[in-house]
Order: C-alpha cells, then sequence, then structure tokens
C-alpha cells in the first residue's frame, strides 16, 4: 500500500542540484564547499534570504539552463490517434483512451481534437459509458467535426441505453458526532499536548471513522495525468485539456476554470519545464501548488498550539504552515532545496505575470516575492514529511492491487504519530481520506497511523530501524519495535473454517474472493471486526494480523472507482 515519499527519494540520484551548484561554483575546493554550506545552513537565519544568496550566485554565473518549452504539435497529436486506433481495432478499451488523451493533450488545432473526441464517443459506446459518451459526440460538434449524422445516429442509440447505477463504490461515510473544534474529525479523538498526537477521548470500536478529510490541495503524478483531473485529482476517463499546455487534463470545464483562477495561469507556461527539471522532488508539485495558493492568505497566521478554542480546519493555508519536517535537512538537503526554489522562482519571474500582480494586500513588490520564496522553500522541505500518496485500486483480474496516482496535502493527518502496527488505517474516496479504527482503541489511548510504509510483517525490526535512519527520522518506539514483534500468519484454515468459506490461500482471498467487490466486503466485514474483537489483544500471535489485513482490504476498496 501506499509508502511515503521519504524512502523512495533515497533511490535516486540525491541533492543533484546541490552538485550542480557547488561543481560550478567551487569546483574542487572543498573547503570552501564545506564553509559555504555550513554558513547557508545555520548563519543565514531567513529562508527567503538563502534563496536571495542562491539566486544570485545562479544569475551570476549564468547557471540557469534553457528552460524546456512546451508546444502542442498537431502531427505528434495525430500519431497519437493513429495510435489508439489500432488499439481500438485490436480491444484494447484503456489503451486506446490513453492514447486519445495523450492526442487530446498534444492537439493543437480543432479538427484534430474533433476528430479525437468522436473516436473516444466511440470506445465509450461500445463499453455502453453512456454519460462519456454522450460528452464526447457534443464536443466532437462543438469542434467541428464534418459527419454530424454519424455522431447523431450514435447520440440516438446511446441514449436508449440506461444511466448506469454508478454503484461501483460505497458513498464517503459521514461523521456521526463531529467534533466541536476540528473541522475533519469526529469527537471521538483529540490533538494531544505535544507534537504529534491524537488520543481517543472515548473507547473506539474496530472500523469506527475517525475523520474524513479533504485535502488543502493535491497534485496528480506527471505521468498519471491522463486519466486524473490536475485540478481535482479524481478519476476521468474523457478529460478535457488546457488550451496552452501539453501537461495538464481537466475532467471538465468547472474544474479547468478553477484551476486557472487559482493556479494554473501561473503554473501553465513553467509546467513543462518543471517536470523536466523535478529531479527526485516528486512532491514538487504540490509545494509550488501549496505556494502559489497560500500568498492568498498567508498574511493571517495563527498559531493552533496550546489554544483548543480555536477550529483546526483542513481547508486553509494556516495548518499547513505550522506542519514542520519530521526531521532537519541535511546541508546538502536544505541547498539542494533552495537552488530549486531559486529556478521555480526564476521560471515564475520570467516566463508569468505572477510577481508583476500588485494587489492591494502586496504593497511591496519585495516583500510578495521574498514571502513567495519563503513559502516555497518551506514546503519543499515539509512535503516530503507531510504530503501523502494518494491510492486507487488498479482493476486487473490477476492482481487487484493499489496504485499511488498522486499526492495531497492534508492538515489533519500529518498529525498522527507513526506506529510499524498501527490502530488507524486510511482509505481513499478520490482525494478524500477516510480514517477508521482498525483495533478497538481506549479512552486515552494514542491513535496511530503507518506514516512510512514500515508495516512489521513487511520488514523486519533491523529493517525498519536502518530506513529511518538513514532518513534522518526519529528512531520507533511503536509495540512492534520494542518487544520485537515477529509476525505470525495464524491459522488460515480457521478463519476459513469461521467465516462459512472453503478453504484457500491468504492472497487468493484478498485478490480473487474480496478482489474489488464491494457485496461480499460488505457481507463478510462484520464477521471479520467479531473475529478481531476476540483476539486482538494477542497481537502478533494467533490471528489478529491476518484479521487486521482483510478488514484493512475490504475497507480499501469502498471508494474504488475504476470501471476499466
Ligand atoms: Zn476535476
Ligand atoms: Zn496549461
Ligand atoms: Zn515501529
Amino acid at each position: 500500500m501506499a509508502t511515503n515519499t521519504v524512502f523512495q527519494a533515497l533511490d535516486t540520484e540525491t541533492n543533484r542540484l546541490a552538485q550542480y551548484f557547488l561543481n560550478r561554483i567551487y569546483e574542487d575546493n572543498s573547503a570552501e564547499r564545506k564553509h559555504f554550506l555550513s554558513w547557508l545552513k545555520h548563519d543565514v537565519k531567513e529562508l527567503h534570504d538563502k534563496v536571495n544568496i542562491v539566486h544570485k550566485k545562479l544569475l551570476m554565473n549564468q547557471m540557469f539552463p534553457n528552460f524546456a518549452i512546451d508546444t502542442k504539435n498537431d502531427i505528434i497529436a495525430a500519431d497519437y490517434r493513429n495510435k489508439g486506433n489500432d488499439q481500438f481495432q485490436l480491444g484494447n478499451s484503456l489503451e486506446a483512451v490513453e492514447h486519445y488523451n495523450n492526442c487530446i493533450a498534444m492537439a493543437k488545432s480543432k479538427e484534430i481534437l474533433a476528430l479525437a473526441y468522436a473516436d473516444r464517443s466511440e470506445v465509450f459506446f461500445t463499453l455502453c459509458m453512456r454519460k462519456e459518451c454522450l460528452e464526447e459526440i457534443e464536443r466532437a460538434l462543438a469542434s467541428g467535426y464534418p459527419d454530424e449524422v454519424q455522431m447523431a445516429g450514435r447520440r440516438e442509440r446511446i441514449q436508449q441505453l440506461q444511466e448506469s447505477a454508478n454503484n461501483y463504490y460505497e458513498e464517503v461515510p459521514e461523521i456521526i458526532a463531529k467534533h466541536p473544534t476540528i473541522q475533519s474529525a469526529s469527537d471521538c479523538v483529540r490533538i494531544g499536548e505535544s507534537g504529534r498526537c491524537v488520543v481517543a477521548t472515548r473507547d473506539i470500536d474496530i472500523g469506527e471513522v475517525i475523520a474524513v478529510e479533504k485535502p488543502y490541495t493535491s497534485a496528480v503524478f506527471p505521468n498519471d495525468n491522463l486519466f486524473y483531473c490536475h485540478h481535482c485529482s479524481k478519476l476521468c476517463y474523457n478529460m478535457i485539456a488546457c488550451e496552452h499546455c501539453t501537461q495538464a487534463l481537466f475532467c471538465g470545464k468547472e474544474c479547468k476554470q478553477k484551476s486557472l483562477d487559482l493556479y494554473h495561469r501561473y503554473e501553465c507556461p513553467i509546467l513543462f519545464a518543471l517536470n523536466e527539471y523535478k529531479a527526485n522532488d516528486t512532491t514538487l508539485l504540490v509545494a509550488l501548488r501549496v505556494a502559489l495558493l497560500a500568498l492568498n492568505d498567508c498574511f493571517m497566521l495563527n498559531t493552533f498550539e496550546g489554544d483548543h478554542r480555536k477550529v483546526y480546519r483542513s481547508d486553509r493555508y494556516n495548518e499547513i504552515h505550522f506542519l514542520r519536517p519530521t526531521s532537519e535537512p541535511s546541508e546538502l538537503d536544505l541547498l539542494h532545496e533552495t537552488v530549486l526554489t531559486a529556478f521555480v522562482y526564476e521560471l515564475l519571474w520570467a516566463k508569468t505575470s505572477y510577481f508583476h500582480r500588485v494587489t492591494s494586500l502586496w504593497c511591496h513588490q519585495d516583500d510578495f516575492r521574498n514571502k513567495f520564496k519563503e513559502v516555497m522553500l518551506q514546503q519543499l522541505l515539509s512535503t516530503k514529511f507531510n504530503a501523502v500518496k494518494i491510492y486507487d485500486y488498479v482493476h486487473n483480474p490477476k492482481l487487484n492491487e493499489t496504485d499511488n496516482y498522486g499526492f495531497g496535502m492534508y492538515s489533519f493527518f500529518p498529525l498522527f504519530a507513526h506506529s510499524c502496527c498501527a490502530n488507524v488505517m486510511k482509505s481513499y474516496h478520490g482525494t478524500t481520506m477516510v480514517l477508521r479504527a482498525l483495533n478497538t482503541i481506549k479512552k486515552g489511548h494514542q491513535c496511530f497511523v503507518n506514516r512510512y510504509g514500515l508495516r512489521y510483517d513487511a520488514f523486519t525490526e533491523p529493517v525498519r530501524s536502518h530506513m529511518l535512519l538513514v532518513s534522518r527520522l526519529p528512531p520507533c518506539e511503536c509495540k512492534a519495535c520494542r518487544e520485537r514483534w515477529i509476525p505470525h500468519l495464524g491459522n488460515l484454515p480457521q478463519i476459513c473454517e469461521q467465516l462459512g468459506i472453503e478453504n484457500m490461500e491468504f492472497e487468493h482471498i484478498i485478490k480473487r474472493f474480496i478482489g474489488i467487490d464491494l457485496d461480499v466486503a460488505k457481507e463478510y466485514l462484520p464477521r471479520l471486526i467479531a473475529m478481531l474483537k476476540e483476539c486482538e489483544e494477542a497481537e502478533p500471535l494467533g490471528n489478529a494480523l491476518i484479521l487486521k489485513r482483510m478488514i484493512a482490504h475490504c475497507y480499501a476498496i469502498f471508494g474504488n472507482k475504476r470501471m476499466l
């Protein structure tokens, strides 16, 4: 399931931009390198001063690259369309739609767009996806598709179909008793006094919803932009493209307009260059989006710490601002992110009107620029730790599994501490995160999530501590680590018997028997929960682990929306 970015970042070449900077400016002089790194981290106090120093050096040494230019291209678009047609002939609908979506992102002229919309309408027609098919027919006609009779015929035939019942996922659950001062939480928890800590205010049952949180903002991975909306990050098969760049596709006109108004008009001219330069910073886009959005409301910051009368909200920048990185950046990390901030600043400055606008809030241009640099650098340093990967269930008959497609910036979720044997799990309905108890949690006990993907049954204790150490994260003090739990896979035949199903392998139960079948999940959940209640105290012995994994799987598919 979703793992944190911290470890992924270590797999790739680290601090590429810091090396680039040091090699060019200090060449072989290691004493000067060391001095600069230490000085930048410890002596330059303000974040925006760090960026200004680095930016000036980059400028003086002519170190800004020729940023890549994004252009729409009908020839490339037509090529994608041909590939789509080939896949459609072979009966591969998903691949066909992927190529058509690429074609639409690339297309410059209305003619190509019209053809691609018409092609998509045919795929959705054969798949009986009524709503999508009708939308494509209207788009094709609006773009001047020549064969109006053909479209009218298709429209008539698809309209005879019933609208699909849309029951392939569960509704987002409601919190029954909302917390009076935590916007996204139930009143069964409170925020603890120190650091990252959420505590139960009463006994919480297995499966009880603890929080339902929408992200402040989210961003889709560049590779997943063909099926997930650039603005709301929701799954969509028939997206429309930004007219100016090849990087942004939207689920509809509304998202396109909202995105343009809020941030995309600044992001649009630089997105292509940024995607080329992202290096190992997979969280770059979400950090930039937070920075662009934050500048609208970051004049009015209020700390929440220590004042529980204030409402802890998920829909504004304020709470995000006070989420700090879990560990201090190294000198090289800091330089890397500072160079990246300078790159982003330079791009925005050179290619967009972002810094040219003068609003009533920002009478001094320098203040505005410095504020941007500060928020951007702070976000680059902290999103690695605080942004959360969002996953979806991939419908594949052989291996139903989760697939991460983007990042969300949530403000309540990061307040939970990590445990390798977490008693709270997260699942998604689109980008809306649902947190549920995975164990009985007694009043006054702490709630834990698995922040780093380090489940005790997936990695041994030495591997887990090593991974935390190399990421400069504090050592884990969870029960599984303290007591060196050894995972027990329990008595599977006994579980099958109690469930009244034939004896089968664990993987088979997860991938085939439950799979992504909501009805099966709903039928067996109450029994699984009752069985876990009987044996959870004995974990890691007995059947607790295996039951928890089955329950987690059932909840994880509740928000699944995939059709293809
Ligand atoms: Zn959308
Ligand atoms: Zn754009
Ligand atoms: Zn642990």
